[in-house]
C-alpha cells in the first residue's frame, strides 16, 4: 500500500479492501460463487474483458487481502494462498518441474516435503537427489545440466543448521535452476529469503503465522512470471485456501512481529538454561554463540526463531524420563504454537528413518526437540527442570 511503512505496520494495514459496509475488520466472505448482473457481465467475467471474482476456488476477497499483506510482509511481487504448507510445496514442484529434470534437496527437510519428492515427484520422472544442508562443495557436485530446483530449509529442524541464501542462489543460477527456501521456521518477519537471492520462498502457514494452532494453511511467494503458474495449478487442483482460514491467518499477521520477537527472546533465555544445565549433553540452536551457524545466523536472520533442541545423557529412557515428567508442556510433535511443546524426534517426526538415516541426520536417541512457545520463560524452564534438575 505504502512504499514507506515498516514491516509492522504492513502486517496491520496492508491489503485491506472493504465492502459498502464500511466494515473496519477485515470481512469474511463465506461464498463459494459470485453474482453477474446480466448475462453480458457474465460472458465478461468469463472472457476476462471485466476482471471480478467468478468462484472461490480461483479468487476471493479474504483470500486476496491475506495474500496482498503476505505478498508486502515477503518482500514478494505476488503471494499465493494455499491449503497447507504441502500444497504450496506441490504447487512449486508441478508448475516448475518436468519429466527428466533434477532436484536437488536438503536431507534435513521437513519429513512429508522428502516424501513428496522422493515418493511421488521421482513416480513422475523427476530425479532427486539429497544433500547436506550446509555442504556447499555437496551441492555443487549434485548439481548438472538437468537441474531444475535446488530446495532447502534454514535454519534447519531439529537441529538448527544454518545455511548460506546467497551461496546457495549463485549455484543455482549458474545453472539456470530455482531456489526455493522453506521459511516456514522464521516467518518474513525474521528472514527474506527473496532479498538473499532465493527464487521462491514458501510456508506453511500452519505454524508461527497462524500462530494459535487453529488452521492449516499455505503460502508460495516471488515474481509474477514465477507464482503465476503455481497459481494455475492450484486453481486446477482444488488447493486453494479457504476463506475463513484467510481470515484467521490474515488476523494472526497483525500480531506476527511482536509473537516473533517474544518467541525468539524466550527461545534464547531456554537455550542459555539448558547450556548451562549439567544434565544436557548439547543444546542445538542458533542463537548461541557456540553453535556453528550462529555468524551466519546474524548475517541473514533478524532472529533465531523458536526451535531449540538439546540432547541428554543416557539415551530414549533418559529423554523419555525429561519428557515425561514436563506438566505443562504439550507433548506433540507441531510447532509454531503459542503453546510451548516438546517431543523426541527419533521415535516421532524422524521414527520413520532407519538407524543410519538418523545418525546421518544427527538425531540421536537422546535429542529432545522443544518449539518455544509464548508462555512465561521462567515456567517453561520451570517445566524442564522438572526432568532436568
Ligand atoms: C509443517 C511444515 C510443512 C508442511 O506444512 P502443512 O501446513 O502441515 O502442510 C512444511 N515445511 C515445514 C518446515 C513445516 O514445518
Amino acid at each position: 500500500m505504502s512504499a514507506d511503512w515498516q514491516f509492522e505496520t504492513e502486517a496491520i494495514r496492508s491489503g485491506i479492501y472493504r465492502s459498502s459496509q464500511g466494515e473496519h475488520s477485515e470481512g469474511l466472505y463465506l461464498t463459494s460463487s459470485y453474482l453477474f448482473e446480466s448475462a453480458e457481465h457474465a460472458a465478461a467475467r468469463f472472457d476476462g474483458s471485466d476482471v471480478g471474482n467468478v468462484y472461490s476456488r480461483y479468487t476471493n476477497p479474504t483470500v486476496e487481502m491475506f495474500e496482498k499483506r503476505f505478498a508486502a510482509l515477503a518482500g514478494a511481487d505476488k503471494a499465493a494462498a494455499c491449503a497447507s504448507g504441502m500444497s504450496a510445496i506441490l504447487g512449486v514442484a508441478m508448475a516448475h518441474l518436468q519429466q527428466g529434470d533434477q532436484v536437488v534437496i536438503s536431507r534435513s527437510i521437513f519429513g512429508t516435503s522428502t516424501s513428496l519428492f522422493l515418493q511421488y515427484m521421482q513416480k513422475f520422472g523427476v530425479s532427486v537427489v539429497q544433500v547436506d544442508l550446509t555442504d556447499l562443495d555437496a551441492w555443487r557436485a549434485a548439481i548438472n545440466s538437468s537441474t531444475k530446483l535446488l530446495f532447502a530449509e534454514t535454519p534447519s529442524n531439529p537441529l538448527s543448521e544454518v545455511a548460506d541464501i546467497n551461496e546457495l542462489a549463485t549455484l543455482a543460477h549458474a545453472v539456470n535452476a530455482l531456489l526455493v527456501i522453506d521459511n516456514t521456521f522464521c516467518t518474513p518477519a525474521l528472514q527474506s529469503p527473496l532479498k538473499l537471492g532465493a527464487d521462491i520462498s514458501l510456508y506453511s502457514a500452519t505454524k508461527y503465522i497462524d500462530g494459535q494452532g487453529r488452521v492449516l494453511g499455505g503460502v508460495v511467494c516471488g515474481s509474477n512470471e514465477l507464482v503465476d503458474p503455481v497459481v494455475g495449478f492450484l486453481r486446477t487442483l482444488g488447493a486453494t485456501l479457504s476463506a475463513f482460514n484467510a481470515w484467521v491467518l490474515l488476523k494472526g499477521l497483525e500480531t506476527l512481529s511482536l509473537r516473533m520477537q517474544r518467541h525468539c527472546d524466550n527461545a534464547l533465555r531456554v537455550a542459555t538454561w539448558l547450556n548451562e544445565n549439567a544434565n544436557v549433553a548439547k543444546v542445538y540452536y542458533a542463537g548461541l554463540e557456540g553453535h556453528e551457524g550462529h555468524q551466519l545466523a546474524v548475517r541473514q536472520q533478524s532472529g533465531f526463531g523458536a526451535v531449540v533442541s538439546f540432547e541428554v545423557y543416557g539415551g530414549k529412557d533418559e529423554a523419555f524420563k525429561v519428557i515425561n515428567a514436563t506438566k505443562m508442556l504439550s507433548i506433540t510433535a507441531n510447532l509454531g504454537d503459542a503453546k510451548s511443546t516438546i517431543v523426541h524426534p527419533a521415535t516421532t517426526t524422524h521414527g520413520r528413518l532407519t538407524l543410519e538415516q538418523r545418525q546421518q541426520a544427527g538425531i540421536s536417541e537422546g535429542l529432545i526437540r522443544l518449539s518455544v512457545g509464548l508462555e512465561a520463560a521462567e515456567d517453561i524452564i520451570a517445566d524442564l527442570a522438572r526432568g532436568l534438575g
